[in-house]
């Protein structure tokens, strides 16, 4: 809220999964909205987020929900906007924002800007903040504190729109950072997409292991391989889009990764303990850097926490 009432006056969510639900938390939290609409796609979930009372109405039809709005955001997988944009296109009126969360940027911009009309101003944003937990019931109004958002509006973008949804995010406890597209995609790539990979793939290489059992796995799994499963727990459709959208610039950051790999794996097939000794202290500056900057904390929990911590 602020002194001249709500920063928005009707909200539109397009899906309200973890992050719409914290979105629509946050937004009663800080009296950031007059209305909040929601939208999606399934009864089921639509009926959930009713029974949350996330909104002050609920929409079968995308139109519905998005006619008079000020500021629409798409809450959905990423490969689903495009669709989505030209569902409730139509029904916007001229001067409303169209906003996103996806965790990739450039495939999103490519996807709904052909859709919207004339006068309707599109400024994509990623909250860099989440958990592995899905769905309307997964939501907290506190999962953006202290989190960077990242907002990617292309040249020319109307700045009263960007500034608009800068403090939208900013009223939500979030730090706002402005850049390319593309440079968040390649930024992402390698901060969240491949460790998600890694951790998607020795989970996966576990589960074929013959000579260590399944018991063996989970019985010992204090050992490193509990973190990886937590983050390889996160959502399916959500992973498999953000690496479908977000191709090339994955690519390049995973043939990095198989190289440096490559290296690792001769220093240990040749015993070059100074070497791997080296490259664990670089390692360990940057674990320490990552909580100077207040992104993590110092207590070890060895993934065993609830709550905001990945980031995808
Ligand atoms: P979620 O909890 O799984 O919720 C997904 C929402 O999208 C639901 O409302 C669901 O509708 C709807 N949906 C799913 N598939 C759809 C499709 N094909 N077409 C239209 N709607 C569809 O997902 P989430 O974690 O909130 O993620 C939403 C977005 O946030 C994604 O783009 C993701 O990249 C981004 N993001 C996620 C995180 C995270 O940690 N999870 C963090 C930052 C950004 P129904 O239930 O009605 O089917």
């Amino acid at each position: 809220m602020t002194d001249a009432g709500p920063l928005v006056g009707r909200l539109a969510l397009i899906g309200i999964g973890l992050i719409g639900s914290s979105i629509a938390h946050a937004a009663r939290k800080h009296g950031l909205a007059g209305h909040i609409a929601i939208h999606t796609r399934s009864a089921a979930t639509l009926g959930r987020a009713e029974a949350l009372r996330l909104g002050d109405s609920y929409h079968a039809d995308p139109q519905d929900a998005v006619r008079d709005a000020d500021l629409v955001i798409l809450c959905i997988p990423v490969g689903a906007c495009g669709a989505a944009a030209s569902a409730f296109a139509a029904a916007l009126k001229p001067g409303a924002i169209i906003s996103d969360v996806g965790s990739v940027k450039a495939s999103i911009i490519r996807q709904v800007k052909p859709h919207l009309p004339a006068g309707v101003h599109l400024v994509p944003a990623h909250p860099v903040a989440g958990t592995e937990y899905s769905g309307p019931d997964a939501g907290f109004a506190d999962l953006f504190e202290k989190r960077w958002c990242i907002l990617t509006p292309e040249a020319g973008t109307d700045p009263a729109a960007v500034a608009r949804v800068a403090a939208f995010w900013r009223a939500m406890g979030a730090d706002v950072e402005t850049m390319e597209a593309e440079h968040h995609d390649l930024v992402l790539a390698i901060t969240s997409h491949v460790p998600h990979l890694i951790a998607y793939n020795i989970v996966g290489t576990a589960a074929h292991l013959e000579e260590v059992t399944q018991s063996e796995v989970m019985k010992f799994s204090a050992g490193g391989f509990r973190d990886f499963t937590r983050i390889a727990a996160s959502d399916p459709t959500m992973w498999r889009d953000v690496f479908l959208n977000n191709r090339e610039a994955v690519l390049e950051m995973l043939g990095r990764f198989v190289e440096d790999l490559t290296a690792l794996q001769r220093h240990i097939r040749y015993g070059d303990g100074d070497a791997l000794f080296d490259l664990f202290t670089r390692t360990r500056a940057i674990r320490r850097g990552i909580i100077a900057a207040g992104q993590e904390t110092a207590a070890p929990d060895f993934g065993r926490r609830t709550g905001a911590t990945a980031t995808p």
